[in-house]
């Protein structure tokens, strides 16, 4: 069996492709999506590359879905007015394109339907 490429937000991590980081602790990092999809539109990412989607995140590390979420509300407080909306696509038929768990931050005034 061959081990998969690393994906494009662990390559992120890794500092091997720019990215405008917004934010990095041990566990996570944050970094501003490359085609945002509203004023600010953050990425939150666990840099462990265990999980797929939020689902498995859920299941395998509760805690560290906790601390995604804080995060993506400090981000929300310190890049807009502390309201957000947090998008976790879920699975290719759901828009998912990077099969390393991430959260959408969308915040900064959204418009109705604004879905990352
Ligand atoms: P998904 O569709 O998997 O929920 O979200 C993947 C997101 O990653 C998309 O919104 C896409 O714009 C963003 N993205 C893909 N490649 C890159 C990249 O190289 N850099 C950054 N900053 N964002 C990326």
């Amino acid at each position: 069996m061959t081990t998969p490429a690393p994906s494009i937000f662990s390559r992120i991590i890794a500092r091997e492709i720019p990215a405008e980081i917004v934010h990095e602790t041990e566990t996570v990092i944050a970094f501003r999506d490359i085609a945002p999809q509203a004023p600010v539109h953050l990425l939150v990412v666990p840099k462990t590359s265990r999980y797929r989607d939020v689902a498995e995140l859920a299941a395998g590390d509760p805690a560290l879905l906790a601390d995604v979420v804080a995060t993506a509300h400090q981000l929300a407080n310190e890049h807009a007015d502390g309201q957000f909306r947090l998008v976790f696509n879920t699975g290719a038929n759901a828009g998912q394109t990077v099969f390393h768990v991430h959260a959408h931050v969308l915040a900064g005034g959204l418009t109705e339907g604004t879905l990352a």
